[in-house]
């Protein structure tokens, strides 16, 4: 079957209904992972990567990749098991504890001297360096610079009143020739308030266009019985490789 096309009626515009204004908080977040209330995590990785990875590798070996809000993200495995380097960011522990123990990985836990109150949690091997604390905080002092990033439920999962100061931290933490395999999502934001939040593409082109080309590579219908008891009838994954240019 062919899932890429458009679901009828989609929205095109850039009418992001009443969610510009809403906000939720860290705590909110982090009683999300204590309630088990992560209907986002992807237990079996996301097919997007699987398809794109060569887009996003464009041929390199021995990436640093980078995971913004990355949870507990099956990907960042399947990454590092293709010798890659990973870093993630999550302001949830448990997040990244049960990442490692999920996947059986020994790791051990330091603080990060530049920022009060966080720890940085890394694989034993060293090739796996997951910070417990808001992305906010970082800087490419702290964590240096990236060939890749996979964003999804990242940007989406941003505040939209924090939009401008997540993308700016984005670009000052890319290489010149990385790529940044972006995944948004698109339904009716009239009829459901988010997280994630609808990102027209119209504003990704405003947050990342003086800086990268931007490239739409699939429309997928995710459509399923979470989006239903929401109260939408259509729901999209967007996947967009962007890439650095000035
Ligand atoms: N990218 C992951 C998780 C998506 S849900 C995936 O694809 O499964 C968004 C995640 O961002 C949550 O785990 C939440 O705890 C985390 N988060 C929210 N705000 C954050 C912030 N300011 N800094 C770091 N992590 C944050």
């Amino acid at each position: 079957m062919d899932r890429s096309a458009a679901a009828p009626g989609a929205l095109e515009g850039s009418d992001v209904g009443s969610q510009k204004d809403r906000v939720v908080t860290e705590e909110e977040w982090l009683q999300k992972w204590e309630m088990g209330n992560i209907g986002f995590h992807k237990e079996q990785g996301h097919p997007l990567l699987q398809k794109y990875l060569n887009v996003l590798l464009n041929g390199r070996s021995g990436l640093r990749i980078f995971f913004p809000l990355c949870g507990k993200a099956v990907e960042m495995k399947w990454l590092v098991d293709m010798g890659h380097s990973v870093v993630g960011v999550e302001v949830s522990e448990q997040a990244l504890k049960e990442f490692f123990a999920e996947h059986s990985l020994p790791y051990h836990e330091e603080p990060v001297p530049e920022i009060s109150g966080a720890k940085k949690l890394q694989s034993t091997s060293g090739n796996i360096s997951l910070y417990c604390c808001s992305i906010y905080d970082l800087s490419s002092s702290i964590v240096g610079k990236f060939d890749g990033v996979w964003d999804r439920g990242a940007l989406v999962a941003v505040n939209p009143c924090d939009r401008e100061r997540y993308v700016s931290l984005m670009i000052t933490l890319m290489e010149k020739n990385s790529s940044y395999l972006l995944v948004t999502v698109s339904y009716d934001p009239n009829k459901h308030k988010g997280p994630p939040f609808y990102v027209p593409e119209s504003e990704i082109k405003s947050l990342f266009g003086n800086h990268y080309e931007i490239k739409c590579l699939q429309k997928v219908d995710d459509f399923s019985d979470r989006h239903r008891q929401w109260g939408l009838d259509y729901f999209l994954e967007v996947l967009y490789v962007l890439r650095f240019v000035a």
